[in-house]
């Protein structure tokens, strides 16, 4: 998805993937597999950002079928032609900013959709018939529109840096004796840190579609552990 993003925010028109028939991949992960449901993905994805998902295609293909190869570049660029330039061509226009804008954001979350959809990317269709509705608009859509956030609740964290050990792309600000911060602009939204948090801390919560409060400011981040706070009481 991050491939397809970046030919995307450099303003190429259409992307064209090719890879192996299915049942044919040379790798035990069958990774031909995942990049149909991939596409079939981003294709949902390209019509909740306004763009039209014909400009992507995936093409499975043998090293010896020569005719399918020069068959598919020819109808692909045809394709792309009737469509026309990349945001122009979308019935409505969308001007080179609000598609800058819509790249980033999508590519903000392209690890948390792999996250999120793991379990049917990893999914083996054998079938073009149930290519159709794998994913549908309705899915994609609440995907999109109700992402979530983790928070850590400064009132609640003990820094006992259980969360910043197994945050898989260190996106926890983590000092000891302090209250830890996830780096939002860090943070890829797996969830672990929620599930790792201490239960007798519960210090993590998870929002959808809400605003995350600011962290305190630097000054204010030593924790005030429970065990002294009830000595002082
Ligand atoms: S959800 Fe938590 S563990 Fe996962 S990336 Fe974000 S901060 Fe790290
Ligand atoms: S695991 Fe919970 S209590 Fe420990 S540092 Fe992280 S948020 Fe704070």
């Amino acid at each position: 998805m991050s491939f397809i993003l970046r030919a995307l925010s450099k303003g190429i028109d259409g992307v064209l993937i090719g890879a192996c028939h299915l049942g044919e991949c040379n790798y035990i992960t069958h990774g031909n597999y995942q990049a149909v449901n991939m596409v079939l993905l981003f294709k949902r994805i390209m019509e909740h950002m306004g763009l039209n998902p014909d400009r992507l295609r995936i093409q499975l293909m043998s090293g010896s079928e020569s005719n399918v190869f020069v068959e598919t570049i020819n109808s692909f660029v045809k394709r792309i032609k009737e469509i026309g330039p990349l945001g122009k061509g979308e019935g409505e226009t969308i001007s080179g900013e609000e598609l800058n804008t819509k790249i980033a954001e999508i590519s903000k979350l392209v690890p948390y959709i792999k996250v999120m959809k793991n379990e049917k990317l990893c999914t083996h269709l054998e079938s073009k018939d149930q290519y159709e509705e794998f994913f549908t608009k309705e899915e994609v859509e609440k995907l999109l529109n109700e992402v979530v956030s983790y928070y850590i609740d400064p009132a609640k964290c003990q820094a006992c840096m259980t969360c910043a050990r197994r945050c898989p792309v260190d996106a926890i600000i983590s000092v000891k004796g302090q209250i830890h911060i996830i780096d939002q602009d860090k943070c890829i939204k797996c969830g672990t840190c929620i599930q790792v948090c201490p239960p007798r801390f519960n210090a993590i919560t998870k929002l959808v579609n809400e605003a995350v409060p600011p962290p305190p400011p630097e000054d204010q981040r030593a924790v005030v552990r429970k065990t002294k706070e009830k000595e002082v009481a």
